[in-house]
């Protein structure tokens, strides 16, 4: 019935301890879809490694993972003066708050929330060439003058997101560190993303009066896909001839074979695929010549039956999607389960199955 992402439990928990035991100070990211396990079975595995601290994206969020994990969070989206980092508010919920670090990336936000709550935990954040949110040099220094007069203020650490890895981080962090350094900051301590082990192992070693706490979210939760899978289940079959018509937009059948219904849709974040071969005319047109079902405007669907991806026959649907699988080809039955390939952090499973 549903759209389902298995996942072998034993293979999981021993990669997610691999990835714990490899990187001290781990800080495992729980935000957004749970990146398809859902936030609170994240929140839950992160009680099991024992970590002190997650990461989560959104104040929106902490609803999800607070009862479920009881040390701090990292709230990596920036503290500002209005919306949901107002609602957690420290006189409603003293020990929730006690247990939020907030990102601030604005010396101005820095002072507001101070003054709000001069006990605040917080990582100022520094500005990389991500261009997101954070701090130059210069306003390093004006937070570090800021934080002179606040003795109360518990400062974490400094957070820097980089980018995605196009060669090396090393020289771009090692600039920001001495920046960091220069303000004069009361920490030793860095939460960075999207550093690999070497230089993550290059930066202790130049740096080793700091820390460094490694935000890690796709490698340690989907580092290891031999230990998932995600399946579709088939909920009906019918045969087409030639012609016949079907879908919402009653389209034809441009030869015979079978229409599946199966199981994933919109809502479950299923969605048209690029289309499939070369899309220039002349291309279109040996596709046609041939009998291919793109021509004639089928498109290729995330789902496949015996190692095969299929098309769709029609955009798939809220729930369900329409598959044309053609005359000659194996017909599942109702009650199979095929594959899926899906972005995992874009997908709502019906059901997460852990084995
Ligand atoms: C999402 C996010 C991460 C984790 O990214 P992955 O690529 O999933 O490891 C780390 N830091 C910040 C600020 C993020 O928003």
């Amino acid at each position: 019935m549903s759209l389902t992402l298995t996942v072998d439990g034993e293979r999981w928990r021993a990669h997610l301890r691999q990835v714990a035991d490899t990187h001290p100070g781990l800080v495992p990211v729980t935000k957004g879809n749970g990146y398809g396990f859902t936030l609170a079975r994240l929140a839950r595995k992160a009680q099991w490694l024992g970590v002190d601290t997650i990461a989560i994206g959104t104040y929106d969020e902490i609803g999800h993972v607070a009862q479920r994990f009881d040390g701090s969070l990292l709230v990596m989206t920036p503290w500002r003066p209005f919306g949901a980092a107002l609602d957690a508010d420290p006189s409603q919920d003293p020990a929730l708050a006690r247990r939020l670090v907030h990102t601030v990336s604005r010396v101005e936000d820095l002072e507001t929330l101070l003054t709000r709550q001069p006990d605040a935990r917080f990582v100022l954040e520094r500005m990389t060439s991500m261009q997101r949110h954070g701090m130059t040099a210069r306003e390093l220094w004006a937070a570090a003058r800021v934080l002179a007069d606040r003795p109360h203020a518990r400062l974490e650490g400094i957070a820097m997101h980089l980018p995605l890895a196009q060669g090396s981080h090393l020289s771009e962090v090692s600039r920001l560190m001495n920046d960091v350094v220069a303000a004069g900051l009361r920490t030793t301590t860095v939460w960075v993303s999207h550093l690999t082990d070497a230089e993550l192992a290059a930066l202790a070693q130049s740096y080793a009066e700091y820390t460094f706490r490694p935000r890690i979210g796709t490698g340690l939760w989907l580092g290891d896909r031999s230990a998932l899978s995600v399946t579709a289940t088939v909920l009906d079959v019918h045969d087409l001839e030639r012609g016949d018509a079907f879908g919402y937009r009653a389209r034809t059948a441009p030869k015979s074979g079978h229409l599946l219904i199966v199981s994933g849709g919109t809502a479950h974040g299923i969605g048209l695929e690029a289309p499939t071969g070369e899309s220039s005319i002349k291309a279109r047109a040996a596709t046609l010549a041939r009998g291919g079902l793109d021509a004639v405007g089928f498109v290729r669907s995330p789902f496949s039956i015996d190692g095969k991806q299929r098309l769709f026959a029609e955009p798939p649907h809220m729930q369900a999607s329409m598959l044309f699988l053609p005359a000659g080809a194996r017909v599942p039955a109702v009650g199979d389960r095929i594959d899926v390939r899906v972005r995992y952090t874009a997908t709502a499973f019906d059901r997460v199955d852990v084995t």
